[in-house]
């Protein structure tokens, strides 16, 4: 796709963020050139569009810039799969584990309905334990996800061997 290139320029590579020896991918200068955003946004929809996707998750934080425009351009409800305690109403939550200790993120009771076919979003993938614990939580109640969607991956983390049978479509990988 030609304007994957454009798109990769885009982001930014800031060193030792949040930590040092982090190369820390920066999706902010993508969401400043209007040209990129757009293509982001297009390709994903030219992808989901008229596939019988009803529902869009995204992951918090960057998940919810990627996701809704997806979800209105393709016909589709928005569900935020948010951090613990930020969430309203009656949650179910899905446990993770990071480097040190353990994570969570949750959604609200009802958003979606069994039977359901969603994608998953976020502006990247790396150790895949996040992107995991999303699919866990929608399987568990009974929705299927037909894909899950990132900008980035790095692929020297594997995070992909981590999401099982479910697919993983990205735009731009970076080592
Ligand atoms: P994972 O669970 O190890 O795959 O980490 C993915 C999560 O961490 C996603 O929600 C990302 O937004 C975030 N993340 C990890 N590294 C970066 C990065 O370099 N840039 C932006 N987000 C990152």
């Amino acid at each position: 796709d030609p304007r994957i290139p454009k798109i990769a320029s885009s982001i930014r590579v800031i060193p030792d963020f949040p930590k040092p020896g982090i190369m820390f991918q920066d999706i902010t200068t993508l969401l400043l050139d209007t040209e990129a955003f757009k293509d982001t946004i297009d390709i994903f929809v030219e992808r989901y569009k008229g596939k019988g996707i009803s529902v869009v998750a995204g992951v918090e934080a960057r998940g919810f810039i990627f996701g809704p425009p997806i979800a209105l351009a393709i016909g589709a409800k928005f569900v935020p799969l948010r951090k613990p305690k930020k969430l309203p109403g009656k949650v179910i939550s899905e446990e993770y584990s990071l480097e040190y200790g353990t994570d969570k993120i949750e959604m609200h009771v009802g958003a979606v309905e069994p039977g359901e076919r969603a994608i998953i979003i976020d502006d990247l993938i790396a150790t895949g334990g996040t992107l995991a614990a999303a699919i866990r939580l929608l399987e568990r109640v009974g929705v299927t996800i037909a894909e899950c969607a990132c900008v980035i991956e790095l692929p020297v983390l594997k995070g992909r061997e981590k999401l099982g049978e479910t697919p993983l479509f990205i735009l731009v990988t970076s080592d």
